[in-house]
């Protein structure tokens, strides 16, 4: 998960408060303090902070809330409220429309991913049914025009470029032609970027620009310049009409949060985050879930998403069916960890839901939870039908207990280890009881439910 440091503490000193017997000043204080020094971890302003921790202060009386209020819950709601304040720039993004010709122009720094994110870009489109290409228009670095012919080739989507043109403006112009009459609905333009913003960079992005007319401009900037980010995007945004933000590297940094703050502070609506090299590892920013998603409080419209993206059609209705019954035995465990371990499209939906992966596989720390899932397995394997398929806790007695242990050579105290993991993950399995399997548009809808 993205930002899981930052998720994880917050959702911490969240659930530490929510332990407290009564809940007064000094708790919420300490709760606050707790987030306070994980958004400045992660690079987010301070001034932005020191706002966040006062309309909390404000919005959450203590006194006022009369008893019988769940003020948990009113806190958690405001904490909510206020990030999202923090990573809201207030302004939607050109959306183009498929079935006619956009032209999208990238650009950025040197290395901050452009290349990159224009061909995650266009495959993430392309898997919705559009008709993406790209042109290479950046003529300074030296193997770009290969890099995004490479990349193209293996997503299998048209490019165009020259290995003896050096005029890019010329190459951004016939590429753009050349798509529009192969009716082409996104044609993507990477531009050429620097090392840092000097004149010359910024003089040829306006030229591109002015010679393609593009619908959108979208800046590319790398997520570990943390609240830096503020002076880049303002700087790119004063040359060029820069209508959107694609964050990259969020996988890697610890300063993530700060990066999209600072954009938020510069009107710009980010829309995607890059997660990692790979080309499906892109995900649609959205403030809200992403939010959520921060808060562990699960993201259920990213997560219903990723199922109709990424899980074979035919393999949809029996999973949704299931999270609907919201009977999670261990059975379903032990198949969604050989999914975790397999990593493949259902280990990615998997690692949406809160607990799933930033419990238990955090960051960094991949190998060791693959050991662990594996000795959970092991242990699984040494269970008879009843009990994988039951949803029962009491069934699972310490003779049965024993019996596990020794036919998987393993201690008693690990089997209950991992059915105290069995139980944990149980409970949030079961906030999905009663799912409806949405429609198109209704995603949104969904989210407000399980979130409330
Ligand atoms: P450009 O010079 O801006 O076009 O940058 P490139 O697209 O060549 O990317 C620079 C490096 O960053 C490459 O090694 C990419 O694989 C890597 N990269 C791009 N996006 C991401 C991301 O979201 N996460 C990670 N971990 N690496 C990324």
């Amino acid at each position: 998960m993205v930002l899981a440091q930052l998720g994880g503490s917050i959702s911490r000193a969240i659930q530490q408060m929510s332990n407290a017997t009564i809940i007064d000043e000094k708790v919420l204080n300490e709760c606050l303090n707790e987030i306070t020094r994980a958004l400045l971890q992660a690079d987010v302003q301070f001034k932005l902070v020191r706002e966040m921790q006062t309309n909390i202060k404000k919005i959450v009386n203590l006194d006022d809330l009369a008893a019988g209020h769940n003020k948990r819950r009113i806190i958690q709601q405001a904490i909510f409220n206020e990030l999202c304040k923090i990573l809201d720039p207030g302004k939607p993004s050109f959306t183009p429309k498929k079935g006619k010709p956009s032209v999208i122009m990238f650009v950025g720094l040197q290395g901050s991913g452009k290349t990159t994110t224009c061909t995650k870009y266009a495959y993430y489109h392309q898997k919705k049914g559009w008709k993406p290409a790209l042109v290479c228009a950046d003529t300074f670095r030296a193997g770009a025009f290969d890099q995004l012919k490479q990349n193209a080739t293996k997503a299998k989507i048209p490019f165009y470029g020259s290995y003896t043109e050096s005029d890019p403006v010329r190459i951004a112009v016939e590429g753009v032609e050349t798509f529009k009459k192969e009716n082409c609905d996104l044609i993507i333009v990477d531009t050429s970027g620097r090392h840092k913003q000097e004149a010359a960079l910024f003089e040829e992005m306006r030229q591109v620009s002015e010679a393609t007319n593009p619908d959108l401009v979208i800046f590319v900037m790398d997520s570990s310049i943390g609240q830096a980010a503020f002076d880049q995007a303002q700087a790119f945004k004063q040359s060029v009409s820069v209508g959107a933000v694609i964050v990259t590297k969020m996988d890697g940094h610890a300063k993530g949060g700060g990066a999209l703050s600072a954009v938020a502070a510069t009107k710009s609506p980010v829309i995607f985050i890059g997660t990692g090299e790979h080309m499906d590892e892109f995900e649609v920013f959205d403030v809200k879930p992403f939010v959520s998603r921060l808060l562990g409080m699960g993201d259920w419209s990213g997560f219903m998403d990723k199922i109709h993206e990424v899980v074979p059609m035919d393999q949809q209705p029996e999973l949704l069916q299931k999270l609907s019954e919201g009977n999670f035995t261990l059975r379903i465990m032990y198949e969604q960890f050989q999914n975790i371990l397999k990593m493949g499209p259902i280990g990615q939906v998997f690692s949406m839901l809160p607990g799933f992966s930033s419990e238990l596989m955090p960051k960094g720390r991949e190998k060791e939870s693959q050991a662990k899932i594996k000795r959970y397995m092991t242990m699984m394997d040494s269970m008879t039908n009843e009990e994988l398929d039951s949803s029962n806790p009491k069934l699972m007695n310490d003779s049965r207990i024993m019996r596990i242990a020794r036919g998987s050579g393993r201690q008693v105290r690990e089997v209950m280890e991992m059915l105290e993991e069995y139980k944990r993950l149980a409970k949030i399995w079961s906030k999905m009881k009663g799912l409806k399997i949405p429609k198109k548009g209704e995603m949104s809808a969904l989210s407000r439910n399980m979130n409330a």
